[in-house]
């Protein structure tokens, strides 16, 4: 058995990792990898083997750094399956065709500027820009989903089988076990996917594993520490107070698959135990609205607190003052409208979307908040607006920004440092070697040195293309 690290190595995007087994092939994820976009395009475009010889993905969780390849796998020739749970084949439909749609309008507009520039220089050279994948390739590769509920022993090959356990980080996100057994010797090598943090809204705490030989483990947060979500509730129901005690809106760019829901379902237990004033509050966004449809069809995912809403007959993601918004026109009343109000609208970083207009019409006016709900990376809207510079491009003009900013960092699905721990824990004993990947280099050494020192084990940070023979 030999696996070789593609992605998330020593970075948090682009999670791929092959399994080589008896001849064949195998992918753990195929993610989407983010960055600079001359870099992201190079290596998302090309892969380091023939996606022909690929024979099946097993795919922990539906977001996008770890899904969102899928389609060129496809594109350039990959036919076999993908499995994957129920909730996260449903999320990607609604997700590869929403990043499919983003890339052919990202190619749309290189495409008019380049012919924009070739008009006033006539030599450039640089041909049209295809989109990374369309619409239809995102069609194809849905047809190669393969929906397995958690806990379902699959087999891959004579020599490998797998089945996922519930890692607690978004609807219908896994671990993912496999199993090789050949005369006699076997090996179980585990992939924690996504690590979640336990007592996170929505979803059940991650299952805890044993008896793992080796482990290939995420560290995006082998650093740190988050606050207590008690915090995270009344630090939401301070901000909601004071914006709305000033007439003013509160502007929330969100992710929309995860932390939105998230984030309703906070401000519903806030309007029910009347923390809040009860204000309007506006989902703005087509992927949310179709992300929140998905998560109420699989209520077999919900944790206690969550499962409770519906034997009380309400709906979690829905309450008197909240409404979603899907159409474009319908979005533009809301220019109009007086606060106090809140709008969660995607991206959750502020380059693209709604959540543009939003803070174009909103920014300046101190009466109102921008709230943030998210990780800010370098370089992005988001980021400015969180840094409190004095003036903010949106759409090409400089806006002063004059709204309060407000941070609630700690909704992140992923554990923390203790957490992590906590959840390696009862695979230590027995446990010969732990990959560390998916975390930025000083994270994944943090928790590399804080699992030695706690518990003794071997640990790697493996490069990127380096292979390991697991005996
Ligand atoms: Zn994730």
């Amino acid at each position: 058995m030999k696996i070789t690290f593609w992605g998330a190595v020593r970075t948090v995007t682009g999670s791929m990792h092959e399994v080589q087994v008896n001849g064949r092939r195998f992918l753990l994820d195929c993610g989407l990898y983010q960055g600079r976009r001359k870099d992201a395009n190079e290596r998302n475009r090309s892969f380091p083997f023939s996606p022909k010889s690929v024979d099946a993905v097993v795919l922990s969780h539906a977001h996008i750094d770890h899904s969102g390849n899928l389609p060129s796998l496809v594109k350039q020739g990959f036919e076999g399956p993908i499995y994957a749970t129920p909730p996260t084949a449903d999320l990607c439909d609604a997700m590869l065709r929403d990043s499919a749609y983003l890339q052919e309008k990202d190619a749309a507009y290189l495409n008019k500027r380049h012919h924009r520039r070739k008009a006033l220089d006539p030599a450039l050279e640089d041909g049209p820009v295809e989109p990374l994948y369309t619409i239809e390739d995102a069609e194809r590769a849905l047809k190669q989903f393969r929906q397995v509920p958690m806990y379902t022993p699959t087999r891959l090959d004579d020599l490998l089988s797998y089945e996922s356990y519930n890692a607690g980080h978004m609807l219908g996100s896994t671990a993912v076990l496999l199993h090789y057994h050949e005369n006699g010797k076997r090996i179980r090598l585990a992939f924690s996917g996504d690590v979640g943090r336990p007592k996170q809204a929505i979803v059940r705490d991650p299952d805890p594993l044993e008896k793992v030989d080796y482990l290939i483990m995420e560290t995006t947060y082998g650093d740190r520490l988050h606050k207590e979500l008690d915090a995270v509730s009344a630090k939401l129901a301070e901000i909601v107070n004071r914006t709305a005690a000033r007439g003013g809106k509160i502007i929330v760019p969100s992710f929309a698959v995860g932390r939105t829901q998230q984030l309703v379902l906070l401000l519903h237990e806030l309007m029910n135990a009347r923390k809040i004033t009860r204000i309007p509050v506006f989902v703005d966004s087509p992927l949310a609205v179709d992300a929140t449809k998905i998560f109420q069809r699989h209520s077999e995912c919900f944790d206690e607190e969550t499962r409770q809403y519906l034997l009380e007959g309400e709906d979690p993601f829905g309450f008197q003052t909240l409404r979603y918004i899907r159409d474009a026109s319908e979005s533009k009343t809301l220019n109009d409208l007086h606060g106090p109000f809140m709008v969660i609208s995607a991206s959750g970083m502020c380059e693209a979307g709604r959540i543009l207009h939003h803070l174009k019409n909103n920014i300046e006016d101190p009466r109102n908040t921008v709230l943030i709900t998210g990780f800010q990376a370098e370089n992005t809207l988001g980021r400015k607006i969180v840094d409190k510079m004095p003036e903010v491009p949106i759409f090409g003009e400089p806006l002063r920004l004059r709204a309060e900013v407000a941070k609630l960092n700690e909704l992140s699905g992923h554990a923390d440092q203790r957490e992590l721990l906590l959840w390696l824990k009862p695979m230590v004993a027995g446990l010969r070697k732990v990959f560390l990947v998916h975390g930025e280099p000083a994270q994944t050494a943090a928790f590399a040195k804080a699992a030695q020192q706690q518990y003794g084990i071997e640990t790697v940070m493996p490069e990127r293309g380096q292979s390991f023979e697991l005996g």
